[in-house]
């Protein structure tokens, strides 16, 4: 670790609360399995520590977008069964089915490259198929459905294919009620059902996220595949609180005020000086940016733990530094500054810095830069 760094900023990650939140939300989906989303560095939280915590949790599949975060987890030494769900052109598709993750596929296109794939790699393919019900995004149409269950199943006959899985993503199911739920789940079932007619013997049918898998028992099937709410965060504030939830907030990320300062009324802060000290003030200087993830949107709105006390960011955002007006208090440098965490502390929380940059919890998280250590607790 980077010490020099660590002194600068640090997102601190409770695995105890991710283990706490893998338990909660098994006892939530209890019959069903859980996939814990891992993706993007586990939602910015470091994907191989993440991983193996959910596991020990009882997580039995983790699920990534590409191949190349599957194969790295597989790389750190992790076992069981693991998914990707983005097929993209020329990926290392032969290098995920020689290490038994589970390839996602949508079309005629991606099924043809992972046959030859399992041709080259010498075993059979483990292949998800994955419907669009209604997300209008990946996904096999439903009226190309039979053509993709069927040449799945010929490919399968041949021993290049297992179907090891059928599924679907919902579009809203952070909107409690939104009538698209009920038509998906439809839409799915008589995919399910079609592809079990043709002969397809899943090891799991899903469709279940967070929102889903927290407000939605119908949506379990044999797996729910959890990401926001492994790390604690509600997926929607129109949903509830993680508390709501038995969930708790799993980064802190927190800086060190880098300068304390006295300047006089009418001083103008940071580029374009959108603010003006009302008065004789004290400034802190908190040495994270935009560069880290912090959203310059948020500028003139994001919530900062300083000194025991909420301050705004004065200003705008920086690439690596911003400001807060700490309203006269005498700080020494070094005191720490908490931009979200758990509450505890009364720190704000990412979903606060949603609502601050006009974007979602997933955006904070996931965009804290490689630069900020992940210092896992
Ligand atoms: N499944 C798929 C296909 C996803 O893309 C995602 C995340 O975007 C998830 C599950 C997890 O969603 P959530 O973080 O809302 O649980």
């Amino acid at each position: 670790m980077n010490e020099t760094a660590t002194l600068r900023a640090r997102a601190e990650i409770d695995l105890a609360a991710l283990r706490a939140n893998v338990r909660a939300l098994r006892a939530r989906a209890a019959g069903a399995q859980l996939m814990a989303v891992v993706k993007s560095d586990a939602y910015g939280h470091g994907a191989v520590p993440c991983a193996r915590a959910a596991l020990e949790a009882g997580a039995t599949w983790l699920g990534t977008a590409t191949p190349q975060e599957a194969l790295a987890l597989r790389a750190a030494g992790l076992g069981g069964r693991v998914m990707c769900w983005l097929w993209t052109p020329g990926g290392p598709w032969r290098e995920a089915i020689e290490a038994g993750i589970d390839v996602s596929v949508s079309g005629m296109w991606a099924l043809r490259e992972a046959v030859d794939a399992a041709a080259a790699a010498g075993t059979a393919a483990r292949v998800q198929l994955k419907a669009d019900t209604g997300l209008g995004r990946n996904g096999c149409q439903p009226a190309d459905w039979p053509e993709l269950v069927s040449a799945a199943r010929a490919a399968e006959e041949s021993g290049t294919v297992r179907i090891t899985g059928l599924w679907s993503h919902f579009a809203c199911a952070d909107e409690p009620g939104h009538p698209s739920i009920v038509s998906q789940l439809e839409v799915f079932r008589d995919l399910v059902a079609y592809a079990e007619k043709a002969g397809a013997r899943p090891e799991v049918r899903h469709i279940a996220n967070s929102p889903a898998t927290l407000t939605v028992p119908d949506s379990h099937f044999d797996l729910v595949r959890t990401g926001i709410a492994v790390y604690g965060i509600s997926p929607s504030p129109e949903l509830g609180t993680p508390a709501d939830f038995g969930l708790r907030p799993v980064m802190t990320l927190a800086a060190s005020v880098a300068l304390v300062k006295r300047v006089p009324e009418g001083h103008g802060i940071s580029y374009g000086h959108h603010y003006t000290t009302p008065a004789e003030t004290t400034l802190g200087l908190v040495p994270v940016g935009y560069a880290d993830g912090i959203p310059r949107h948020a500028s003139g709105r994001g919530p900062v733990l300083v000194g025991g006390r909420r301050r705004t960011v004065a200003g705008r955002v920086a690439m690596d530094q911003f400001v807060v007006d700490l309203a006269g208090d005498e700080l020494e440098p070094g005191a720490e500054a908490l931009l979200f965490g758990p509450g505890d502390r009364g720190e704000p929380s990412a979903e606060d810095w949603a609502v601050a940059a006009d974007t979602i919890a997933y955006e904070i998280v996931t965009r804290i830069g490689p630069r900020v250590p992940r210092v896992h607790l």
